[in-house]
């Protein structure tokens, strides 16, 4: 049974989600004629209670936006070792911005108020970079899908607001958090000046990510979209996919998690399981003894169409999505179970 757990981005457009694509009305979202990429970028501006709302083309994109707008070269953000903006977006904070950053640890890749109040650089003194922008991210991909504690959002912008930073989120799987901890997505997003959300996660849209701000920043990150090659036309064919997405696929997310937990229940029984992180959202990562091959493991698994990815050393990640049911978990624990390595 095809059972692919390499990421929440493989989800592929359903029938539905097709026809609202195929029936949305379009036209040149350069000149802001879009009315279906209007329409998106109104509904997750308002789910959000933000000002405004730009579509891109993918979270990467949105992040450096943010970033490109936010610093200056020469400048420096603080932001989790595992951090996406950092660690996955190939240098794009010092290529685009010409930024640095100040790296912190944290639990799971979850920076603390007080790691970000002493990370905060002198601005009296010349020999430092300026601090100019701190960025968190819910969930935590690196750190499994782990969901941040709000009161220590809201302690870290504290600080940000004490120290004028503006705090960004990369958000590409923030609805994942919000299904959990039941925080408002209006009261939720107010900590933020700059919020990234991907529709082509496990939301299921097949393009495309949303930056919030204020109207002036996204304003700015209209420019900065355009600087980068990121302006589109006909975009609405496939902003109304991430649509859709944000009308009819946040609440059902949850189930998402509920397969993950009985992944993670399942692989914590293998012997040849080390340790599996907690299970938060839909991320399941697993450290394996010494003694497993691990590009072995996955080609064996890959042979009975069960597809997931290396993470590091001894270590794997499965992330559960709209396209994989009960069926397919059940269909992945037999696998493992009875897999020789
Ligand atoms: C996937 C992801 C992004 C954006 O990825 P794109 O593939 O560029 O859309 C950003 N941040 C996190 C945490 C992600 O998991």
């Amino acid at each position: 049974m095809h059972t692919d757990f390499r990421s929440d981005t493989v989800t592929k457009p359903s029938k539905e989600m097709k026809a609202f694509m195929m029936d949305a009305p379009v036209g040149d979202d350069v000149f802001q004629e879009d009315p279906t990429v209007n329409q998106l970028e109104q509904f997750a501006a308002d789910y959000f209670g933000m000002e405004a709302a730009l579509y891109c083309s993918s979270g990467t994109q949105t992040n450096q936006i943010a970033i490109n707008v936010h610093c200056r070269p020469g400048d420096e953000v603080i932001c989790s070792k595992d951090a996406h903006i950092y660690f996955y977006e190939g240098g794009g904070i010092a290529k685009n911005s010409g930024s640095s950053t100040h790296l912190l640890s944290g639990d799971r890749g979850r920076i603390t108020a007080a790691d970000v109040l002493a990370g905060i650089k002198d601005p009296n003194n010349p020999h430092y970079p300026l601090t100019t922008l701190v960025s968190i991210e819910d969930t935590m991909n690196r750190g499994g899908g782990a969901i941040y504690d709000f009161n220590e959002i809201k302690a870290i912008r504290k600080i940000c607001l004490e120290n004028k930073l503006p705090l960004h989120l990369d958000g590409a799987r923030l609805f994942n958090a919000l299904v959990e901890n039941n925080v408002p997505p209006k009261a939720y997003a107010a900590q933020f000046d700059s919020i990234s959300i991907c529709l082509s996660k496990g939301l299921g849209a097949p393009v495309g990510s949303v930056l919030l701000g204020k109207k002036d920043f996204i304003h700015r990150a209209r420019r900065a979209r355009k600087v980068m090659g990121g302006g589109m036309r006909q975009a609405g064919i496939i902003a109304a996919g991430g649509l859709y997405a944000l009308q009819n696929n946040i609440e059902r997310l949850r189930e998402d998690h509920k397969n993950a937990q009985e992944l993670g229940t399942a692989l914590n029984n293998l012997t040849w399981v080390e340790k599996v992180l907690p299970v938060e959202t839909n991320i399941v990562v697993a450290q394996l003894s010494k003694t497993v091959n691990l590009p072995e493991l996955i080609a064996k698994c890959a042979e009975k169409d069960l597809h997931f990815m290396a993470f590091g050393e001894q270590t794997i990640r499965m992330v559960t999505h709209l396209d994989v049911n009960t069926d397919n978990i059940n269909y992945a624990i037999s696998v493992l179970k009875k897999i020789k390595i």
